[in-house]
């Protein structure tokens, strides 16, 4: 199995101090670059597909949370519809608004590849 990313990304290393620090020239840099200032690399902050998954299975949209910067309008758009459903539950529809929205958290988490959470918060660059 290759993981190699596509781009050229590079996860961050953890540097001393508790930093991070460039793979190719090991600057230090901060978790929100996408690209290290001394050489350009492109850099990523991955996340784990797994971890995803098992925070959409157990907690339905809050795995958005966990992929923020790419999904904050998936996640308050799931955030209102919950709470909607969460009013109408006295009258049963409600609970059809929560299964959604933890269908929806949990399509949306399968259908991402790999490189979507190597990349993130970058997009996957088109082939
Ligand atoms: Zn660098």
């Amino acid at each position: 199995m290759s993981n190699v990313i596509p781009g050229g990304y590079q996860p961050f290393r953890s540097g001393p101090y508790n930093g991070l620090v460039c793979p190719t020239c090991n600057a230090e840099t901060v978790p929100s670059a996408i690209l290290c200032v001394k050489c350009g690399t492109p850099l990523s902050s991955p996340r784990s597909k797994g971890v995803a998954v098992v925070l959409a299975v157990i907690l339905s949209s809050t795995t958005w949370l966990y992929t923020y910067r790419r999904d904050a309008t998936k996640f308050w758009v799931g955030f209102a519809l919950n709470l909607i459903g969460i009013m109408l539950t006295g009258i049963d529809i409600g609970f059809a608004f929560l299964l959604g929205v933890w269908i929806w958290a949990n399509v949306d988490t399968a259908i991402k590849g790999e490189h979507w959470f190597q990349l993130y918060p970058n997009p996957v660059p088109r082939a």
